[in-house]
């Protein structure tokens, strides 16, 4: 076997073959349609359209049989492009240069060959038109002048399928171009990123927003060239940052308590989605979506601290109606008749739902501008509980509820704020008895789990209806299945808790099932909660 010789400028003659984007084109019917004519035309086992590429010999087409592309030493049509008139073999078991080649001691046994090189436009031989059979044969000049005509017909479908690629790609440019454009114009940030985390994309308003330029940040890891902020200005873990979250975990992830540094170490809350960008089943990237939201914050403050003024003012009148009310009850005005004292009692009870109301708007307002105190000392859960029990007592009697209650027995002290976690079981005690009809079953138990010490408030109640108990926690919800029942309550009280408990280092969540019944959960380190400086206590 006699590998062919490397022609002359083979370097630039693959180049001008790859620049035509033709390797890889094997699926185009149009090139089967011309080797398919050529069988039946010379009547050949097959017929092929090959690119000789460094190394291989690529088909394009091969009608006939499925043919392998090959190695370029071994292949037929690597001679054919080192002339210009028909490569032909007539018998290769004659041929010292092929007598022993694979194709012919092997699969497809060649016997006989004849091909014609196909030339680019520039005027280099890219590859070869052949035939091939199983039998020795002639080939006449009339049969090498056919197949000579026939390259115009190769060629012209090569431009065809050339052309038709590049409208392919002009239209991916095009809606490449488009997109970006887009991404370009819209208000909010765009970030894209690799499954390494380096940045692969910064649209306008992102790099407008964090103030850096384009080269200043692309192709660098976005852990650490766009900084985070939580509220107190700790830098949050790169576990903990929403583009981490994404790729580790292949799911969306939405914030609005972080912030972003910009260049000149300012900052500014931000609402940020990062999304994975998945293929297949792999996490190849992911996108950062975010918004600027200091306006909302600042509508937020101004309304917090609204309410705050608000209540304050409302404060002073009630207390005195209070004040009042309790001296016209007690007779120090003078004898009342029971009309009157009825009458009174109302506007008593009245006026302290409204002290509550405005205590709990005046609460919310405290805890929400982070002014609030924390301050844990050790507590003794189980007396604390005993003295909310007592001071409920009146209502548990009222409703003829009965109460359990269970504390883990060797349960340390714990260094809480006793204040705020009073207000707590306060306020999941009051519930459970205003939303269970009367004679029901009430159970406190607190045990202890892991590190945590988790109390747990159930009742056999009206329960939560399904689709409302996402809105459990958000401020002012009050369930439709409960509303008519007890006209009595603000839609406060589980915002507070919650907020009460997350200061405090832990967490709560509940189950419930409408007319059966509510339990609430809730979990405190048992290393205590960090104490807080603040201006204000809860009242
Ligand atoms: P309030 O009791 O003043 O309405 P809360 O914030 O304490 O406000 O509770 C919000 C709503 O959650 C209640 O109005 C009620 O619909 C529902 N809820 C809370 N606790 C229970 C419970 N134990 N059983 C049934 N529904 C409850």
């Amino acid at each position: 076997m006699t590998p062919a010789a490397v022609p002359d400028r083979d370097n630039e003659r693959v180049n001008a073959l790859r620049k035509l984007n033709l390797i890889g084109a094997a699926a185009d019917p149009r090139f089967d349609k011309i080797t398919r004519f050529l069988i039946d035309c010379f009547d050949v086992a097959i017929a092929e359209i090959t690119l000789v590429d460094w190394q291989n010999v690529f088909h394009i087409a091969s009608g006939g049989i499925i043919q392998r592309d090959e190695e370029r030493q071994i292949s037929f049509s690597s001679y054919v492009i080192l002339q210009d008139e028909p490569f032909v073999v007539s018998d290769t078991l004659k041929d010292e240069r092929f007598l022993d080649n694979p194709q012919v001691v092997g699969f497809p046994n060649v016997r006989f060959y004849a091909g014609v090189p196909l030339t680019s436009s520039d005027g280099f031989k890219i590859g070869a038109l052949g035939l091939k059979d199983k039998n020795p044969r002639e080939f006449s000049e009339k049969d090498k002048k056919l197949l000579l005509s026939l390259v115009s017909w190769v060629k012209d479908e090569m431009e065809v399928f050339a052309k038709a690629n590049d409208d392919s790609f002009k239209k991916l440019s095009e809606a490449e171009a488009k997109s970006k454009t887009l991404l370009n114009n819209i208000g909010e940030g765009v970030i894209g990123f690799d499954d390494g985390g380096e940045l692969t994309y910064v649209n306008r308003q992102a790099l407008e927003s964090l103030g850096y330029a384009e080269d200043e940040i692309l192709g660098k890891p976005v852990f650490h060239v766009i900084k985070l902020q939580d509220e107190k200005g700790n830098e949050p873990t790169i576990e903990q940052r929403p583009s981490h979250t994404a790729l580790s975990t292949g799911r969306r992830t939405i914030s609005r308590n972080l912030y972003y540094v910009r260049k000149d170490g300012t900052k500014f809350p931000a609402a940020i989605t990062a999304s994975p960008v998945i293929l297949g089943e792999r996490v190849i990237g992911g996108v950062i979506v975010f918004r600027d939201i200091s306006y909302e914050h600042e509508v937020d403050r101004m309304k917090t601290e609204f309410i705050s003024l608000a209540s304050h003012q409302l404060r002073t009148p009630l207390s005195a109606m209070k004040w009042f009310s309790e001296m016209l009850l007690a007779g120090d005005i003078g004898e009342i008749t029971k009309e009157q004292r009825e009458i009174i009692k109302d506007i008593y009870d009245s006026n302290e739902r409204m002290i509550d109301l405005v205590n709990s708007l005046l609460n919310i307002s405290r805890i929400e501008s982070g002014r609030i105190i924390i301050d844990p000392k050790p507590t003794n859960l189980k007396e604390l509980i005993d003295s909310v029990i007592t001071e409920l007592q009146p209502k548990l009697i009222e409703k003829k509820h009965r109460l359990g209650l269970s504390v883990h027995s060797s349960l340390p002290l714990i260094n809480i704020d006793p204040k705020l976690i009073r207000h707590v079981y306060v306020n999941l005690l009051t519930n459970a008895i205003k939303y269970t009809p009367e004679g029901g079953d009430i159970e406190i138990v607190v045990s202890k789990s892991g590190n945590d010490v988790v109390s747990r408030v159930s009742d056999n109640g009206y329960g939560i209806p399904e689709g409302q108990k996402p809105r459990v926690f958000q401020k002012f919800f009050r369930a439709d299945n409960v509303i008519k029942v007890e006209t009595d309550g603000t839609g406060l009280g589980l915002y507070l808790v919650k907020a009460v408990i997350e200061s405090s280092g832990g967490k709560i969540w509940f189950e419930s099932n409408e007319g059966k019944g509510t339990t609430f959960w809730f979990s405190l380190p048992l290393t205590g909660s960090q104490p807080k400086k603040g201006e204000v206590t809860i009242s």
